[in-house]
């Protein structure tokens, strides 16, 4: 069986806090866009659970979040695992903030459900996402929605009014746990206007949910990496873009247009930038 896994960005993301348990609460908006990992998934005879990507650095065993997806499938469906395949076509930059790892789990978890004829509701298949991570549950459902909680607290929004995004992510990576370290310590300069954001959502207005897009984490950001990422969203802004910001805990930095012929006029210049550019459009 074949399946897409959809990337997602952050419309918005603040963190509310940390937790007794050492998580932090999160409130952030997210939405998927076309972008997508292709995998394939086939049942082999040798009870083995293999893993093959075309990314050499990738894991290609049981730490790969896809085969994490298997493992937990079978254990909540209490059965023992059985000889799997999987072979995943990355096309989502990695550690970009862009959850492909979870979304290629959740993919995982989508098709075995279909394989296996299990029936499970979308909700029943994201509970068990949630064992391998916290944006999994997002990734089975996908669209636009609010998440809540370490992001596993799902609210379904109105979809955002078809669009087309620019982004790049740049050469260099971010440490997720060093930047959530920091966030507890930094001064935020200011928050994201969830509710303006969920408002303009219900009134179908791409510009109002552009222009309120905001991501705390880029306050925490080390100097140079904040002044390449806000040098992309300048550039997506002088090129036309309703609105700019960075996803996840970055680098990846995108711009929303509403006119096709500027996005891709923002796709060339951002290759001044290097790494990865793409523009897709979202996906509800
Ligand atoms: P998020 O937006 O959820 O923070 P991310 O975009 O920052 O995610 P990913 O690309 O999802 O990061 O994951 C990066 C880490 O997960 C890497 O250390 C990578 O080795 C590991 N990993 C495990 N399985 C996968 C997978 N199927 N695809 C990508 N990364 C994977």
């Amino acid at each position: 069986m074949e399946v897409q896994a959809r990337a997602k960005l952050n419309l918005t993301l603040d963190v509310l806090g940390r937790r007794p348990d050492g998580y932090h609460d999160m409130r952030m908006i997210m939405q998927s866009i076309e972008l997508a990992d292709i995998l394939s998934l086939s049942y082999n005879d040798t009870g083995e659970l293999r893993v093959r990507t075309n990314l050499h650095f990738l894991p290609n065993n049981e730490k790969n979040l896809a085969a994490q997806a298997a493992l937990r499938w079978w254990e909540a469906r209490g059965e023992s695992p059985r000889g799997l395949d999987i072979a995943i076509e990355k096309r989502i930059p990695v550690c970009a903030g862009m959850a492909g790892g979870s979304s290629d789990a959740a993919a995982v978890l989508r098709a075995m459900n279909r394989m296996e004829e299990a029936g499970l509701s979308p909700e029943a298949v994201a509970e068990i996402g949630e064992r391998v991570g916290s944006d999994v549950p997002y990734c089975v459902i996908g669209g636009t929605a609010l998440a809540e909680g370490r992001g596993e607290v799902l609210t379904a929004l109105p979809p955002l009014p078809r669009c087309w995004v620019v982004l790049c992510k740049p050469e260099f990576s971010i440490s997720t746990p060093a930047l959530f370290a920091k966030i507890d310590s930094v001064r935020l300069r200011c928050r994201p206007d969830t509710q303006g954001v969920i408002a303009a959502l219900e009134a179908g207005d791409l510009a109002g949910v552009a222009r309120r897009m905001y991501n705390v984490f880029e306050d925490a950001l080390p100097d140079r990496q904040r002044a390449r990422v806000n040098d992309i969203k300048n550039t997506l802004i002088q090129c036309g873009a309703l609105g700019a910001s960075m996803s996840g805990t970055g680098p990846t930095a995108f711009g929303l247009f509403d006119d096709e012929a500027l996005a891709q006029e923002a796709q060339e210049r951002l290759t001044e930038f290097g790494g990865e550019i793409f523009c897709v459009q979202t996906q509800q």
